[in-house]
């Protein structure tokens, strides 16, 4: 059988999909893969160029006595690139998506704004000769001429632009001036750096013996060549980053660049000042923020070596570092981590196949790891660094759980607890800052009740029922569906509802109640604007205000010294979810945001407010207690086969016609099915939870399997029954492996 191999002659240009087909030389076929680079001949005189092999395939897409033969694998090659485009058919495989949307993630597409140049146009000639010239101009009454010469005559260098926009002169006009030497263009690639405008401090820090213990663990396997991933879990304000910043300083040392992947919320200029005071312009960062032109510009600088370090949320895991040593994922459990969009990779895994090609380290960080991390962990896929103490010993918080049913019966129907209130107060008096954090997540859906708090759960599954179409309930992971009661089945109140009350809301109530306190609020509203959230966290951190209320945004990364109070307003709202990972989320998000309270000298304390104060993450949250959390989730995920005990794959069938999503997802099911893979669980075919968006179908199947390989083989062989079906024009279908969002 012969093979042919799918080539990108240019990577650098937008089209990545425009491939050309070469037949593979049964000598070389060894040699052959995904981003391997070749010699091809191109074009009518076979003139010998380079390209990349995307993918390799048995199927030649036109007449094969046509399809020209590869010439070479070219000597020496494995570059940035190669890695790369590996890198995406890894991706591909592994999440399934067409190798196209694989590489669009990977590469960096130079975009058709062209980097910016910075042109100064600088008069050549003498004073006298160009008094002369000037005066030719006037008499011929070239005007244009005229009032550069002028201005050239009065500041000898002058900016290109200035000369287009302000003079009015044309580009004509400037390039005649410059063929008779008359004047001289200095051209300059200007790349756009977005943090040029720090200034570092000197740095003088000594790592405590704890730091020093992980960071020696870390180097020495390093200097052996032992490249692995350490699950690093530091209770919060343990000092992790500077841990980061030394290994960082060691893999510069050598050579090697470092990438740190940090949540983009939490990417704020606290964080950025941090790396940027020890390691200077050797640090760039990637955030949504930066046009497309000033990423591409950044992973330029990346490519020729210009910086070692860059920072920055998920994508900046592609950055093209020729020799990569490190790569950092701090706050590791963040959902953020895993790409919603195709392909729906996970950050971590990704960055853990990238290290292996690169010959590179990883260190996964944070004080709540993913009970996935952790689990691997404990299974020894990762290694285990642990920091138990925050850094010069300062204490953890003192932590109150208030039960919110109790203050309903005790005639309190505030939003505010009465121990809440009374520290707010005490705290306000002594001039020290308090954080209200509202639990927002998993919102939608489930309902709840006030009275006492019951949540109406699927008989069938630890999940919480979501409410549809306003008075039905469905569980997201079997199909069952009840209608939505009236009043509460376990204590018959009629409030029952979602819970509704917004940042907005409480930010009302607390100025009321407390008309003295200076209070900003941080929401997705107030933080539409490019700057404003920084602006909310300094004019905070500046003690500018007393109270500061937030979403989840507030808890990320932020060091406010006088911060001595944290209230949760609502701990449970994100545990109701439908979604496995509710219990994981709410210790997380509990124990993340008390971590902000006491990070000065003052020992801080925390109320959590909750419907559940026996709720094991409400109580382990309390006791910041990491190991008996996880204790008591693992446990649940063995019983119930969830990850990372198990695994599963979410296989989502869409059309505009309702008849072919489902009768696509029927057959796949007897596709499934007839594999008769031993272990799996198919539950499905089902609607998603949204039915139906802009009037396209969702329909799911979920598959579940302790080992994941076998999961990605079922893809291969999905993959291959839908190759060349007709209907599938009409039919999208999509994989997500180990979902974050239940569908
Ligand atoms: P984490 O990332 O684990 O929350 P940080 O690295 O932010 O912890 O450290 C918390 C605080 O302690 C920061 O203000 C940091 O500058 C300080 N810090 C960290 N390590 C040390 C150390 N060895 N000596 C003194 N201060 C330290
Ligand atoms: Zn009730
Ligand atoms: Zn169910």
């Amino acid at each position: 059988m012969a093979y042919f191999a799918n080539i990108i002659i240019d990577i650098s240009h937008e089209k990545l999909d425009r491939t050309f087909q070469y037949k593979i030389p049964e000598e070389l076929f060894a040699q052959i893969y995904p981003g391997v680079q070749v010699n091809v001949p191109f074009g009518k005189g076979n003139r010998l160029i380079r390209g990349f092999v995307i993918e390799v395939t048995g199927q030649a897409e036109f007449d094969e006595d046509k399809i020209k033969e590869i010439d070479s694998v070219t000597a020496g090659s494995v570059t940035v690139e190669t890695q790369l485009i590996a890198l995406a058919a890894w991706i591909r495989q592994n999440y399934g998506a067409t190798m196209n949307q694989a590489l669009k993630t990977v590469i960096p597409v130079k975009q058709e704004t062209k980097t910016k140049e910075k042109r100064q146009v600088k008069l050549l000639l003498e004073e006298d000769a160009a008094k002369e010239q000037l005066a030719i101009y006037q008499k011929k009454h070239n005007t244009a001429r005229a009032r550069l010469l002028e201005e050239l005559l009065l500041h000898k260098e002058i900016s290109y632009e200035v000369i287009t926009r302000k003079l009015n002169v044309t580009a004509a006009v400037i390039r005649a001036l410059e063929e008779q030497n008359i004047l001289e263009v200095l051209r300059e690639t200007a790349y756009r750096n977005p943090i040029g405008h720090l200034e570092s401090k000197t740095y003088d820090l000594q790592l405590n013996s704890m730091q020093r213990a992980v960071v020696n663990r870390v180097i020495t396997d390093m200097r052996e060549g032992k490249n692995a991933t350490y699950l690093l879990h530091g209770v919060t304000g343990s000092g992790k980053t500077e841990v980061y910043m030394e290994l960082i300083a060691e893999v510069i040392e050598s050579g090697r660049q470092a990438i740190v992947l940090i949540p983009e919320i939490a990417l704020t200029y606290q964080t950025v000042m941090r790396f940027y005071g020890r390691f200077e312009d050797k640090v760039s960062i990637m955030n949504s923020r930066l046009s497309s032109g000033e990423r591409y510009d950044q992973f330029l600088r990346a490519k020729n070596g210009e910086i070692s370090i860059m920072i920055g949320p998920r994508s900046a895991l592609f950055t093209p570092f020729q020799k990569l040593g490190l790569i950092i994922i701090d706050e590791e459990h963040e959902g953020s981590y895993k790409s919603e969009t195709l392909p729906k990779y996970h950050a971590r895994e990704t960055a853990i196949q990238r290290a292996k090609m690169a010959g590179a380290s990883v260190v996964l960080g944070s004080a709540t790891p993913s009970i996935d991390s952790y689990y691997k962990a404990k299974t020894g896929e990762y290694e285990l660094l642990e920091m138990q103490k925050r850094v010069s010993e300062r204490p953890l918080p003192d932590c109150h759980v208030v039960d919110l049913r109790e203050e309903l019966k005790q005639g309190n129907l505030s939003i505010l607890s009465r121990k809440l209130q009374d520290l707010i107060e005490n705290r306000l008096a002594k001039k020290q800052q308090i954080m209200l954090f509202l639990n927002r997540r998993g919102l939608s859906g489930f309902i709840s009740c006030r009275a006492c708090g019951h949540v109406i759960k699927c008989p069938h599954c630890d999940v919480s029922l979501s409410l549809h179409n306003r008075n039905r309930l469905v569980c997201h992971y079997c199909g069952y569906e009840e209608v939505a009661p009236s009043v509460c089945p376990e204590c018959g109140s009629k409030y029952i509802s979602g819970f509704k009350a917004g940042t907005q809301k409480i930010e009302e109530i607390v100025k009321q109640r407390f008309p003295q306190a200076k209070v900003l609020r941080m929401d997705f509203d107030t933080t539409r604007n490019k700057d404003s959230y920084e602006r909310i966290l300094s004019s905070f951190s500046n003690q500018e205000a007393d109270i500061l209320i937030g979403t989840q945004m507030i808890v990320k990364g932020h060091d406010f010294p006088n911060v001595t109070l944290v209230g949760i307003l609502a701990a449970d709202l994100s545990m109701y979810v439908n979604d496995y990972r509710a219990a994981e989320r709410t210790f997380q998000l509990l124990t993340q945001a008390a971590g902000r309270a006491g990070r000065g000298s003052t020992k801080g304390e925390v109320v959590i407010q909750t419907y559940n104060p026996e709720h094991y993450s409400i109580k382990t949250a309390q006791n910041q207690d990491y190991h008996a959390f996880y204790a008591e989730e693992i446990q649940l995920r063995q019983l119930l086969s969830y990850p990372p005990v198990s695994h599963m794959a979410l296989l989502l069938i869409t059309a505009k016609e309702e008849s072919l999503a489902e009768q696509m997802a029927v057959r796949l099911a007897n596709v499934i099915t007839k594999a008769s893979i031993k272990g799996l669980r198919i539950i499905g075919p089902a609607s998603a939870t949204i039915a139906k968006v802009n009037d396209i179908y969702r329909k799911v199947i979920y598959l579940k399997h302790s080992d994941y390989q076998s999961l990605v083989n079922l893809k291969d062989r999905i993959e291959l029954f839908l190759k060349d079906k007709a209907e599938m024009k009409k039919i999208n279908i999509t994989f997500d492996f180990d979902p974050m969002n239940g569908l």
